[in-house]
């Protein structure tokens, strides 16, 4: 089998923090980002050996966060030195930048492309005003179509935007405007996500404590129904749970999230994977930068997977996807695959047990099913 590798690179700065956020973020200052790229190029340094000797070449590249698009192009530029200088890259990889359309100006976009981006991940999340003010977003409906028309004017052709749903007040009708303004600016890819919610979060706070209304479950799930439809009838795959691409256009790197890759992740709260191993770096941009100072690893912890783990992590991430899991992760017959396929929550097709679109509402819960049936069947 072969093996993908894959790099994330954290960037921590945001412009200011939106309201459903859980992912670690400060506010953007030059001279700590100066730092902070300092930081990240002594860590690059000092990873160039994660991959094991005859595992491959870099795929995929994923400037995430935060928000990446903060840099100047030219610094981008330099990461992607750094990284070729430590690793073996492919030519073709893919390099995508998360974009936050508050960041980006046609020129930037041109001078990003010219660094070596080749695919942009756009923030847009609703293009109704009111949910845009609740999200904390610091663009406009009116900014995210510029942004997309920037990059896309600026030659990029591989072109994806993140979506929200579920969000509390929002109506069937708003979120199929949402869809469909997204439809008109032709993205190549579509992320379109559930909210979700906890007290770690300004909204999630909101919803815990009675201001804002808790979404109702079946009508997330009416929503998470309405993009399956909307969105193939527009001629794009439903490729993972979450996840929307017209013929070609896949993200790289999100699969080899999905289908068991190695991955690097560099800077603050990133997390690594490769063999039955996974780690994870510090989630404070200071202390990163501190302890890379003094040419450390900035590890804050990891975790050897038992073989039963990874089994049923490898069924779950495989049953996201609408190449579904092979049969030897599940048993070839059993009680519940005949129930799953009777109630169309999913089928056996090619020998690998794929979910229907509502059947990926239920992913987990179906991974945990056929987890034990497959214990059951390994153990007699
Ligand atoms: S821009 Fe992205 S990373 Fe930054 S606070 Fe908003 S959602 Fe979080």
């Amino acid at each position: 089998m072969t093996v993908m590798n894959g790099l994330y690179l954290h960037i921590p700065f945001c412009v200011k923090k939106c309201s459903y956020c859980d992912f670690y973020s400060v506010p953007y200052t030059r001279p700590l980002a100066e730092r902070f790229i300092g930081a990240l190029e002594t860590e690059i340094g000092l990873r160039s050996h994660f991959f094991p000797d005859g595992h491959g070449s870099v795929s995929t590249l994923f400037f995430g966060g935060g928000t990446p698009s903060l840099l100047a192009p030219g610094t981008i530029a330099s990461i992607l030195d750094s990284i070729r200088d430590g690793f073996s890259v492919d030519g073709g990889a893919e390099i995508t930048l998360e974009t936050n359309p508050g960041t980006l100006t046609p020129g930037k976009a041109e001078a990003l492309l010219a660094a070596g981006v080749t695919r942009f991940s756009i923030g847009v999340q609703s293009f109704e005003r009111d949910e845009l003010v609740l999200l904390d977003r610091i663009h406009t409906a009116e900014e995210a179509e510029a942004a997309v028309k920037a990059v896309r004017d600026a030659g990029c052709r591989n072109i994806g935007i993140d979506l929200i749903f579920g969000l509390p007040g929002q109506t069937a009708a708003r979120w199929r405007n949402t869809l469909e303004k997204a439809l008109l600016l032709e993205p190549d890819h579509i992320s379109a996500y559930a909210l979700t919610w906890d007290s770690g979060t300004v909204l999630g706070r909101a919803i815990l404590g009675g201001t804002r209304p808790a979404p109702r479950e079946e009508r997330v799930a009416d929503m998470f129904m309405a993009a399956d439809t909307i969105l193939g009838a527009a001629g794009y795959r439903h490729y993972e749970v979450s996840n929307y691409a017209k013929p070609g256009h896949v993200c790289a790197h999100n699969l080899l999230y999905w289908q068991g890759g190695q991955y690097l992740g560099l800077g603050p709260s990133a997390h690594s994977f490769s063999g039955n191993r996974r780690s994870w770096n510090i989630s404070d941009v200071s202390r990163y930068i501190d302890v890379l100072s003094q040419h450390q690893l900035p590890m804050e912890g990891g975790e050897t997977l038992a073989e039963e783990e990874r089994r049923l992590e490898r069924l779950a991430l495989a049953l996201r996807t609408d190449t579904g899991a092979g049969l030897d992760l599940i048993p070839a017959s059993s009680p519940v695959l005949e129930r799953l396929s009777a109630e169309n929550l999913g089928s056996l097709r090619n020998g690998r047990f794929v979910l229907s679109a509502a059947g990926f509402l239920l992913a987990d819960e179906i991974a945990l099913l056929l987890s034990e049936e497959d214990k059951k069947s390994r153990t007699g």
